[in-house]
């Protein structure tokens, strides 16, 4: 394990940018009420099937509205709530956001899958699937109708704890997506043994493969594996038309990234499903 672990590539941590957050430091009275405020809210970023350009999901991505510092990204909270313990406060919060949104969704006559990024710590306690499923169904929602995604890295540091919790959210009918696919080598007899639904092939491996005939060989070795364990695969952060092109030709089934659209509000998520035909309903759960 630990050689599997070593050649986990490390994570490329995103620069802080932003001086005024970086000045702020926060109690854990702040961010617990900052949570309670609903300071941190969902935004949307589309997910496009490949084979006919319609989007039927969108990925929840964690923003903090924060008064001074204006919109924080996940890097600059993250860390810390899970640091503090208050990670599944944040993670439930914004679930229940996502729900409200696709019960709207739902209502507007575009029901597109929402998926939620959970944290390994959140996931290691087995009775979440339970009080997830019930808070789904509180919002009157289809857990089939939300999938949650956790990274290849936290999959292969404790795959035996994670296991259990990721049976029994499949069992209550959620989606899982093995996130941030590729940027560890440990996991193609994992991925066969993880009852996934989804994996998302990451950016940085997205970015290599078109280059080279190693990369294209890679990346279509992974696709027909997930494609043969019924796997849908989504390529995460295509920024070009090259990019795309690649990622549709070697056969993924969906595409995720800025030149597809950003991440957004869900006032903005509502328009670009307006102005594109809805999928049916039959199709998207
Ligand atoms: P992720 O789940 O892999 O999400 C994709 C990240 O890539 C997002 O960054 C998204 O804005 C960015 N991205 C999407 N398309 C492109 C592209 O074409 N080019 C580039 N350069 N970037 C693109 P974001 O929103 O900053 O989130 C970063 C990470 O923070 C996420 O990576 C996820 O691991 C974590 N995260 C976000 N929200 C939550 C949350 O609610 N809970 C937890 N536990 N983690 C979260
Ligand atoms: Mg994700
Ligand atoms: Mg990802
Ligand atoms: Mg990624």
């Amino acid at each position: 394990l630990v050689q599997v672990l070593e050649r986990c590539m490390p994570r490329v941590t995103e620069p802080a940018r932003h001086e005024h957050a970086e000045r702020m430091s926060w109690s854990v009275q702040d961010l617990k009420s900052a949570i309670m405020k609903e300071q941190f809210v969902p935004y949307f970023q589309p997910k496009a099937s490949l084979a006919d350009g319609q989007v039927r999901g969108a990925e929840v991505l964690a923003r903090w509205n924060h008064p001074e510092a204006g919109v924080l990204g996940p890097y600059h909270f993250i860390p810390v709530m899970e640091r503090e313990g208050l990670i599944d406060l944040l993670t439930e919060s914004l679930l229940h956001q996502a729900l409200q949104a696709s019960r709207t969704l739902a209502e507007n006559g575009t029901p597109i899958k929402l998926a939620i990024n959970a944290s390994p710590l959140t996931l290691q306690d087995v009775g979440v699937p339970n009080r997830w499923r019930a808070i789904a169904m509180e919002h009157g929602v289809p857990p089939e109708r939300i999938i949650i995604e956790v990274t290849e890295t936290a999959v292969a540091e404790n795959f035996i704890g994670l296991l259990e919790t990721v049976t029994r959210l499949r069992m209550h009918g959620f989606g899982v997506a093995l996130d941030d696919f590729g940027t560890c080598f440990s996991s193609l007899q994992q991925l066969s043994e993880f009852p996934i639904t989804e994996v998302k092939i990451d950016r940085s491996f997205v970015m290599r493969a078109p280059a080279t005939p190693r990369g294209h060989m890679i990346f279509e070795s992974i696709l027909a594996l997930s494609h043969r364990l019924g796997l849908d695969t989504v390529a995460e952060g295509i920024e070009t038309r090259e990019q795309l092109d690649f990622v549709t030709s070697a056969g993924c089934t969906t595409a995720q990234g800025f030149l597809i659209a950003k991440p957004s509000s869900f006032a903005t998520l509502r328009t670009l499903l307006a102005d594109i035909p809805a999928p049916q309903a039959t199709q998207a759960v």
